[in-house]
């Protein structure tokens, strides 16, 4: 084996596309199931929250991946005819306080970006049942359905020849001499010249017996899903830390918490009304549908969300591509290009140096 990527989430299968696209013998090993944890859980929203407050190396990955997913999505539609479902539903911002901040960033990063008045903005979105007297409007900002995109990542890298192993956890790397010779699993060994670990949330523990400083924490949201009608909703709504995600099919999704409860994924009552009451003061006309899902997933937790994308210094053939907190969905393309440059040896697209683990 070329080389093997430990976690089956969108970094996993994205880095595994970019190396078989290059001609790698390629194998995605998860302890669980593909596409089934975080980059499952996710909004899909492909812009950080409140963009204007993140730092430079999270604002590269994430204006690479806005400028890369159209191409991403028409090809993995193509080629394997799932639809990740891409829609341009913009994104409107309810608090306008951090204002000359956004104007800024939009000048820098450029991105339209209107502020909108009460009545324009009950024009845009009649069934809004916050209304503060102004609101930003980014319309080009886009989703995708990320359950969805996984599903067709998935397809496409069979369809490439990636072998994908489930339900097979990676115990530990073998090094010999400074060296990767490839990992031990639950179900045996597998030799490997390069080992890429994009194990998320787990990432800290993977590699707590080598000596590399990577402080990722597993970090939950919970989220809810109205099945809703299309004509209810078509932007993304922010305030207040929380969102309305409405989908193509007219399912609304309502994020998120942040909790930091460790490995545990269940989800509370607490929750469940909070976002509930979320959605109904945001939406009031969702009190009359079903709440169809309640859902939990670890983010890959970082203090600053900057992610760690290196090759590392002391075990020769061992990549990390992991740490992307709330933003992996949108930063993703652009996180699996880079790791790839690095494997390959290419010229990379962004600088690396900015993701190395002595920087976080
Ligand atoms: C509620 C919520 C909302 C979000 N909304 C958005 C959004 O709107 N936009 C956005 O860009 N991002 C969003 N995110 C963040 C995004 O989902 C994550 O940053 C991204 O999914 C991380 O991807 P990943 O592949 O690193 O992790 P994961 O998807 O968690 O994948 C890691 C994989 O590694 C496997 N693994 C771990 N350890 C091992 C091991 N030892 N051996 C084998 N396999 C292993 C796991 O089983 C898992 O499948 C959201 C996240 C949550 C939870």
């Amino acid at each position: 084996m070329d080389c093997i990527i430990i976690g089956g989430g969108i970094m996993g299968l994205l880095t595994a596309r970019e190396l078989a696209q290059a001609g790698m013998k390629v194998c995605v090993l998860d302890q669980a199931a593909v596409g089934r944890e975080s980059s499952w859980a996710g909004g899909g929203i492909l812009s950080p929250l409140y963009p204007w407050r993140y730092a430079e190396p999270v604002q590269l990955l994430a204006k690479w991946g806005q400028q890369r997913y159209p191409g991403l999505v028409d090809e993995l539609l193509n080629d394997t005819g799932i639809d990740p479902q891409r829609q341009v539903s913009g994104l409107l911002v309810l608090d306008t306080a951090e204002h000359p901040a956004a104007q800024n960033w939009a000048a820098n990063y450029p991105t339209r970006l209107a502020l909108l008045d009460k009545a324009q903005l009950s024009s845009l979105a009649p069934e809004l049942g916050v209304l503060p007297e102004q609101a930003m409007w980014f319309p080009e900002l886009a989703q995708v359905r990320n359950p969805c995109l996984l599903k067709s990542l998935t397809k496409d890298l069979l369809q490439r020849g990636v072998e994908i192993r489930e339900q097979t956890q990676v115990e530990s790397l073998l090094i010999y001499k400074g060296e990767i010779t490839g990992v031990q699993t639950s179900a045996g060994k597998i030799d490997a010249q390069k080992v890429v670990a994009c194990s998320g949330a787990w990432t800290q523990n993977l590699l707590q017996d080598t000596d590399l400083k990577v402080e990722v924490q597993p970090v939950k949201g919970q989220m809810l899903m109205y099945k809703a009608v299309p004509e209810l909703l078509s932007q993304i709504i922010l305030h207040e830390d929380r969102y309305v995600i409405p989908r193509k099919d007219g399912r609304i999704l309502i994020g998120s918490t942040l909790e930091h409860t460790g490995f545990d994924k269940s989800t509370s009552q607490s929750a469940n009304d909070d976002l509930r009451q979320v959605a109904t003061r945001f939406i009031p006309a969702l009190a009359n549908y079903p709440v169809e899902r309640h859902w939990a997933g670890l983010r890959p937790g970082t203090a600053d969300g900057i992610p760690y994308i290196y090759a590392d210094e002391n075990i020769t053939g061992l990549y990390v591509n992991s740490g992307h907190f709330r933003n992996g969905v949108v930063l993703g393309p652009a996180s699996a290009r880079l790791t790839a440059d690095l494997v390959l040896e290419r010229e990379p697209i962004i600088d690396p140096a900015l993701y190395r683990a002595s920087n976080v």
